[in-house]
């Protein structure tokens, strides 16, 4: 099978042939349809963050496919079936975060294409409890970017405290900003988009953003203060001054969920202001099986729209370049049909 593997954080991927695996008695063997590209899979190739890979390894952690083998201990999802693996490959099951709906912060958690092989092939092994079943009707090309940047954002607009009457600000209208917007719409949100780039502005707009703010040539803390300030604030843009314009943008009472993650990324908050204000500050890191299939049932509804573009694996070189270059406007997606 053909597989994009990470040798060295200094090289590009390498396109390697490698042998289909056989799935242990836990595991089932998925054969990979689409394969989203994240940013976190260049973070993973590069080895930006603190706790990195071991190279060699496969990145890839929104893969969707068809079960094609499944282990005897597998009995949640069939042969046939078609599932989608996550960032969250597995976790313990046993501990008190795993019992109480927090399974995300498990210590004990594996990581799709980071701490195991991902998606970035055209076969992957998966915790038969941990795929999530995508359901009839929802584009494998859709479910894709939806089991990262979908889910990711589904959680992080839930966490900002989303629902009727608040305001909430969306920084960063990219792959997760697009689906944050309509996530934060769908729970009763009055909603103001950010960015720096006319076309996803423009996108904002189209995906019926209340306000937008070009924060190229506005100060968005002083135009979401004019609003009345944000009841919550998801922060999806890489850069340092994004964080903490967010949080200026806050009202009292406010809670900025804090979701991208640059190399260095940084925040300085002042104390007073937090306090006085009763400011809530908190990290969202993906979601739970849960949260994916409610995000799954949401698409299946036709409640979101998925912007998204079709590559191909052997591209993926080029393709890094294309995101990192701030190339592209949408989530990219290996098409390994
Ligand atoms: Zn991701
Ligand atoms: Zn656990």
């Amino acid at each position: 099978m053909k597989a994009a593997v990470v040798r060295d954080f200094t090289k590009p991927l390498e396109i390697e042939d490698r042998e289909v695996p056989a799935p242990a008695p836990h595991q089932v063997l998925v054969r990979i349809e689409c394969s989203g590209l994240c940013h976190t899979d260049i973070h993973a190739a590069h080895g930006d963050w603190p706790v990195k890979p071991s190279p060699p390894f496969v990145p890839g952690h929104e893969g969707v496919g068809i079960v094609e083998a499944a282990g005897p201990d597998v009995r949640h999802v069939k042969v046939g079936e078609r599932v989608a693996i996550p960032w969250l490959a597995d976790a313990c099951g046993r501990c008190d975060y795993c019992v109480t709906g927090w399974e995300t912060l498990c210590l004990a958690q594996h990581n799709s294409g980071y701490s195991v092989d991902g998606a970035y092939a055209e076969y992957a092994l998966a915790h038969g409890d941990y795929v999530v079943p995508v359901p009839e009707g929802v584009d494998p090309m859709d479910a894709a970017p939806l089991s990262c940047a979908g889910v990711t954002t589904y959680k992080a607009v839930k966490l900002a405290g989303a629902r009727p009457g608040t305001r909430v600000l969306i920084s960063g209208i990219g792959g997760l900003g697009h689906l944050a917007l309509q996530y934060a719409r769908i729970f009763g949100a009055e909603t103001v988009a950010v960015d720096i780039t006319d076309d996803k502005l423009k996108l904002a707009e189209d995906l019926g953003a209340d306000h937008v703010v070009d924060a190229r040539i506005q100060d968005v803390a002083h135009e979401v203060q004019k609003l009345g300030g944000a009841d919550g604030a998801v922060s999806l843009a890489v850069s340092n001054a994004s964080f903490r314009a967010a949080y200026d943008s806050l009202r009292r009472g406010g809670t900025l969920a804090l979701v991208a993650l640059p190399a260095e990324g940084e925040l300085t908050l002042p104390v007073f202001e937090t306090v006085l204000n009763g400011t809530k500050v908190v990290g969202s890191i993906v979601g739970t099986r849960q949260d994916l299939a409610e995000v799954f049932r949401l698409h299946q509804l036709g409640r979101t729209k998925v912007i998204r573009e079709t590559r191909k694996l052997e591209d993926v070189n080029a393709c890094f370049e294309d995101v990192l270059a701030g190339k592209v406007s949408a989530r990219l997606v290996f098409d390994l049909r």
